[in-house]
């Protein structure tokens, strides 16, 4: 045994002695020898919600766990004192040539998770990591460096996915994610969680529905609630699949807080300053249990998560957080209904500082592609077909003048194969945006592919009846499916290619997926073609 593991065997000793009283999860090993007794024993599997990677730079990428041998369990059966975990990265699944390594410490403050910034990785290629505690290893995750910045990258393929209500489907979606071959990353655009109390029943789209699993909890207020509720779901084996095939780039919506929240608003009309304790117990639930970089580290009720990350000379990727600095949705956030108030001269969806930002990468970006990955939909389509016009009023269409800037900004600009990536509809649409009034060469400006839900809204339908006559009111609408899934995309300097992958029911493990349809967007011309 080195003097270096000596030492570490040491520590976790101590940590192991000062936190042994009262704890069912640790038992100290028969006095055999020194080293022996120096190993914290877990009665259970201390790596039950897997591991994760995310945010890939071309030097390295920042890697995830969180000790929980009882992960329902009040205190998830940790110790209430931080302890060492061993982390690797290997070029190969077995670790024969293990490449980095190091120790980091799972602190009861950040609920026994790891974040580690793993850099000093070669570009554009695969790498394998697992963490170490005393005797458990955990899972195997692989993840992808980005290429070289700048470099000439001839293809790029990811997955965007989000919305999986743990109550509604079985998140096959993302073992069947994992099983896609060459992913470079994985987008999740939001709704990881829902915040919802236990349901049995709920109201579908065509009357009750029952849940096929349910949440263990009341509503989430605190942050051992948020907590709780992130282990129920990351105890799910397809998702842990999904996590340990490819590095994520992470971003919310709603349901990681609270059902259609905007910056220090909620739908309840709890006074802001009650808001911001659970925003905080969200905010901070959220960062430790998803692999953010520590520049996503909480300050307080906020969180910094709009960022951008560039593929070679392909892509550049916009992340956007279209919640944090929101102003209140128009109209009471009806549903597709309309009033004077979309027209707000004031009304943000990015908020200053974050459209100023994205107006600037878009203007500079001397990528091919450049991408605007977010939450919710850009096309202001009209919901309410016949005498009235309704829009999503929690979506860009219920934010005339944020929406105008944007599509302004890049028509005026020039700027060319810009794509749109959405989620929260529970819904796949392909559609083309346009200017209010029209573009001035008839063509669109950009497009937009909104990517279905992983299992929220049940099993569903090829379409709901209520969007074939809305898809015949809104000819920029080409495509829309009601079943669950995810949106590959496969994009080279000639083409953006979106396949729409969907499940044939949810309600049972192990369904199979396939191919809804394919549209693609040819480079210099934002028309979506049926590929
Ligand atoms: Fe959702
Ligand atoms: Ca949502």
């Amino acid at each position: 045994m080195s003097r270096i593991f000596e030492r570490r065997y040491e520590l976790s000793r101590r940590a192991l002695l000062r936190s042994i009283g009262g704890l069912g999860a640790l038992a100290a090993m028969p006095l055999l020898s020194r080293e022996a007794l120096a190993q914290p024993i877990f009665r259970s599997n201390p790596f039950q919600l897997g591991v994760a990677a995310g945010d890939p730079a071309p030097d390295g990428f920042v890697i995830w766990t969180r000790l929980a041998p009882e992960p329902l369990a009040p205190g998830y059966g940790m110790p209430a004192a931080p302890m060492e975990v061993q982390w690797e990265i290997g070029t190969d699944s077995r670790f024969e040539q293990v490449v980095r390594k190091g120790t980091a410490i799972a602190r009861p403050e950040l609920g026994h998770s790891v974040h580690v910034e793993v850099a000093g990785l070669q570009p554009g290629r695969p790498y394998h990591y697992r963490f170490l505690v005393g005797a458990e290893k955990s899972l195997t995750g692989r993840a992808r460096t980005m290429p070289s910045p700048g470099a000439s990258l001839a293809r790029l393929r990811f997955a965007s996915l989000g919305c999986q209500h743990y109550e509604q489907g079985y998140f096959t979606a993302h073992r069947r994610v994992a099983a896609e071959p060459d992913l470079d990353f994985v987008f999740c655009y939001g709704d990881y969680i829902y915040e919802g109390r236990s349901e049995r029943i709920w109201n579908g789209p065509f009357g009750p529905i029952e849940n096929i699993r349910q949440h263990t909890d009341a509503e989430l207020y605190s942050l051992d609630d948020y907590r709780r509720r992130y282990a129920q779901y990351k105890m799910d084996a397809d998702l842990q699949a999904s996590h340990a095939a490819a590095a994520w780039f992470s971003i919310w919506d709603d349901h990681e807080i609270h059902n259609n929240w905007v910056s220090g608003i909620d739908q309840d009309g709890t006074p802001p300053e009650i808001f911001a304790l659970r925003k905080q117990a969200a905010v901070q639930a959220y960062y430790e249990n998803m692999p953010l970089r520590a520049r996503s580290f909480p300050v307080g009720p906020s969180i910094q998560l709009y960022r951008r990350a560039t593929y070679g000379d392909l892509v550049d990727f916009n992340f956007l957080d279209t919640r944090q600095y929101r102003t209140d949705q128009p109209c009471g956030d009806q549903w597709a209904a309309t009033c004077a108030e979309r027209e707000r001269a004031d009304a943000q969806v990015l908020g200053q500082a974050q459209e100023r930002w994205l107006f600037d990468n878009l203007s500079n970006s001397r990528a091919r592609w450049k991408a605007l990955a977010q939450q919710i939909m850009v096309m202001d389509l009209d919901r309410n077909p016949g005498e009235a016009v309704g829009y999503n009023l929690d979506s860009w269409a219920g934010y005339v003048r944020p929406r105008d800037r944007l599509l302004r900004h890049i028509s005026d600009r020039r700027i060319g194969n810009a794509i749109v990536l959405t989620g929260d509809e529970h819904q796949h649409y392909a559609g083309e945006l346009h200017l209010d009034g029209g573009n001035p060469d008839g063509r669109p400006i950009a497009t937009e592919f909104v990517a279905t839900s992983i299992s929220s809204g049940g099993n569903g339908q090829d379409q709901r009846p209520d969007m074939i006559e809305i898809q015949r009111a809104n000819p920029q609408l080409k495509f829309n499916n009601y079943q669950r899934g995810y949106l590959l995309c496969e994009v080279t300097p000639e083409r953006w290619l979106s396949e729409f992958k969907v499940l044939d029911r949810v309600t049972e493990r192990g369904a199979a997926i396939s191919t809804r349809a394919r549209y693609a967007v040819e480079a210099g011309d934002p028309r979506l073609v049926a590929a």
